[in-house]
């Protein structure tokens, strides 16, 4: 039984070296209330000092550096604010100076001429020559029997704390007294026989190794321990909401492949399906078979071809007597899915009408009546088709395009349009890393399409600086005397951004002056146009009248514009990797070899440039999502803040991908093996699971 008794909820306050005043501080800045609070702060870093460090290699501004040797002398100079102690230390390699500019009298006191010392510090360049200020000195006798390990473990704290002495030292003395007093009565989270199965290490092994670590080996294994724990159990409640919506949400079943499909599959499809599409649609084919609702993320880079393997999902709705909608996240792609589908519709005698926020009264009047009535199919559209007023006699299927702009709870009002839940299939260009869908989607099932159809060349992608503007030109020059069209994309990060509406504005004058009526056109998309002139610059442009469009990054998502072979992207160092790699997926969609040109200003921070080397190398989304995520943390990935995996306490999602696909597979079997979570096989695992879930609380014990 979980005992409030146990020494972990003992108040921090009665722990030796606390007392009131810091405990008080302690709880508002680091949020540390009793003893397990505490032994579940660890250190963000170590120090490495199983290193020396020889004086005649030390480089100004390395690291903190190891010095084994003697003091020589020992004099305070200068007066007044500028007084200080200056030690003269001396290894068999040379002389380095270390400097107090506090407390110098008392360190004087305590430091012995020639014996031996280690020097721990961080050197500083002072006219022209090294030293190292407020060093830490240890008597080489203490060092070597130091019950603290080579490994120095660096704590958060801050300001507040440091006054109080208690920086990263002070914690870990004050870890150094906990232990003495919670070793031996830690106990364990999961049973002996699940920590041998994994091969883990005990509960309280862990932590003394993460305090204390006495070896790298000993420190990853502690840190292996907490880390598939805190997967492990995150797993466990993702796998748990997975199966009880597969208990639950009966749906329709299409038990049949039908005359429609059969017809379009033979007739109309104007190229073999990949390997990977024709997988997908199995997969597909036997959720909506199943009589169970499906949730099927569909993930498949921009290009990989998801849009046919959506129309033949609807097409399976139809031909068990259901209506399909599908809905697009802007209206410019409502209208692009609308114009592709029309026209592969029409050959097998189908109807299919666009609702988005600009659809005539008139029109949407007869749309909602046919929908009502079941006259109509389907239908494509924007946000426009969550309003109540859209009503569907048997709606069966949702498909939602580029699933990261819709909300949770959007989704959701679909759900009720239909007499049971519709099955939902949400498709996305942005690639998540594997292990991260595998977490957020956790209770999706997971289709990718990881292959691109055939004959399609590896865009081209360099990287050039302002000042090639002209070069760059030539070269837009030549291609659309090859008849191709050019998408030129400046940063509008906000819309109302002025500076860049200004950059956007002249970008477009500059071009058009270069390339004037009557030979050249050049179109213009911006989010501050009105829908009809967007959509009429955007017609110009896919109708091939003009060669060039400038556009903001409103054109990011879903056009598709086959004959358009450059894209030419402005401060392309401002723009976020998955952005630019969606710009960089509008060309290389047709027989052409196409490129991406990447325009940036000289000087980059390293994260811009990490970003453009990355363009510039590879075009493969999964590894383009992964180097974001180790740019970003995965906190800006959609998704992260509802599955609690940004609570995480030490494992990392950007780097313990294959620890969590461990942890994911223990959970899984573990459901398995005991489906109603009784605690057959791993008593303690689970009762740890379910006091989890009821209170937050990481540390809590079994006793
Ligand atoms: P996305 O996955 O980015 O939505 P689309 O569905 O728009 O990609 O497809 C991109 C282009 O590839 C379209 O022009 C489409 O007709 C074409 N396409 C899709 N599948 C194939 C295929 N199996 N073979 C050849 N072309 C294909
Ligand atoms: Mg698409």
């Amino acid at each position: 039984m979980p005992s409030n008794q146990h020494i972990l909820y003992s108040p921090i306050e009665f722990l030796k070296g606390v007392g009131p005043q810091r405990a008080e501080l302690l709880n508002n800045e680091l949020g540390i209330q009793r003893f397990g609070d505490l032994l579940y702060l660890f250190p963000f870093r170590y120090i490495d000092r199983t290193e020396y460090h020889k004086i005649s290699d030390l480089r100004s501004d390395v690291t903190e550096v190891q010095l084994v040797g003697r003091i020589l002398q020992m004099e305070e100079v200068g007066a007044g604010r500028q007084k200080r102690l200056v030690a003269r230390f001396e290894d068999d390699s040379g002389q380095i100076d270390l400097v107090w500019f506090q407390g110098g009298k008392w360190v004087k006191n305590q430091l012995r001429l020639n014996e031996r010392y280690v020097v721990f510090g961080k050197p500083k360049s002072f006219k022209n020559r090294l030293n190292i200020p407020h060093p830490e000195l240890e008597k080489w006798e203490d060092h070597e029997k130091s019950i603290r390990s080579a490994l120095q473990p660096v704590y958060p704290s801050t300001e507040k704390l440091t006054q109080k002495g208690l920086h990263s030292k002070g914690i870990n003395r004050l870890q150094e007294a906990l232990w003495q007093q919670v070793k031996g009565h830690v106990g364990d989270t999961l049973d002996t026989n699940f920590i041998s199965d994994h091969r883990l290490v005990a509960l309280e092994e862990a932590l003394l190794n993460i305090h204390f670590p006495r070896s790298i080996e000993k420190l990853e294994k502690a840190r292996f321990r907490l880390k598939f724990e805190e997967l492990f159990f995150i797993q466990m409640s993702l796998v748990q909401q997975k199966n009880k919506r597969h208990q639950k949400l009966d749906s329709f079943q299409f038990p049949q492949i039908g005359p429609k499909f059969n017809e379009f599959y033979e007739r109309v499809l104007p190229f073999e399906l990949t390997g990977a599409q024709k997988r997908v649609l199995k997969e597909i084919r036997r959720d909506l078979g199943s009589g169970y609702q499906m949730n099927r993320l569909l993930q498949g880079d921009v290009g990989s071809g998801k849009t046919i393997v959506a129309l033949m999902s609807m097409l399976m709705a139809l031909d068990n007597g259901f209506q399909a909608c599908l809905m697009a996240p802007t209206e410019i792609l409502a209208q692009q899915h609308y114009a592709g589908l029309s026209e592969l519709l029409e050959p097998i005698g189908l109807e299919i009408k666009l609702l988005t926020g600009s659809t005539k009264t008139a029109a949407r009047k007869e749309m909602l009546a046919d929908l009502e009535e079941g006259v109509l199919p389907f239908i494509v559209g924007t946000h426009a088709l969550l309003e109540d007023r859209v009503k569907f006699k048997s709606l069966g299927l949702v498909v939602i395009d580029e699933q990261h702009r819709f909300g949770v709870a959007q989704r959701a009002r679909m759900w009720k349009k239909s007499a049971l839940p519709p099955h939902i299939l949400v498709m996305t260009a942005t690639p998540i890393p594997r292990t991260l869908a595998m977490s957020l989607y956790g209770d999706l099932e997971v289709s990718v399409i990881d292959e691109l159809p055939p004959g399609r060349k590896e865009i081209k992608t360099v990287h050039r600086y302002d000042e090639n503007r002209l070069g760059v030109f030539q070269f837009m020059e030549q291609e659309i005397d090859k008849g191709r069209q050019i998408y030129v994309v400046y940063p509008l990060i906000e819309e109302s951004e002025k500076l860049d509406y200004k950059d956007l504005m002249d970008g477009y004058e500059s071009i058009t002056r270069s390339f004037p009526l009557p030979d050249y056109r050049v179109a213009i998309v911006h989010g501050k146009m009105k829908p009809e002139d967007k959509d009429f610059e955007m017609q110009r442009f896919v109708s091939g009248q003009a060669q060039i469009m400038v556009a903001t990054t409103v054109i990011e998502v879903g056009v598709n514009v086959p004959n358009a072979s450059v894209m030419i992207i402005e401060s392309a160092e401002r723009f976020g990797l998955s952005q630019l790699h969606q710009l960089r997926g509008r060309v290389g969609r047709g027989a052409d070899q196409s490129f991406c040109i990447l325009l940036s200003k000289r000087e980059l921070s390293a994260d811009a440039k990490v970003r453009l080397e990355t363009m510039v190398r590879t075009t493969d989304g999964f590894e383009i999502a992964e180097v974001d995520m180790q740019l970003r943390g995965p906190g800006d990935i959609m998704g992260t803040q509802q599955s609690g995996l940004l609570d995480l306490h030490i494992a990392d999602l950007a780097k313990d991908g294959q620890i969590m696909a461990l942890a994911r597979r223990a959970a899984e079997a573990l459901h398995r093996a005991d489906e109603a979570l009784e605690g057959t096989q791993y008593p303690r695992v689970v009762a740890t699971f379910k006091r989890k879930n009821q209170k937050k609380l990481h540390w809590s014990r079994i006793s």
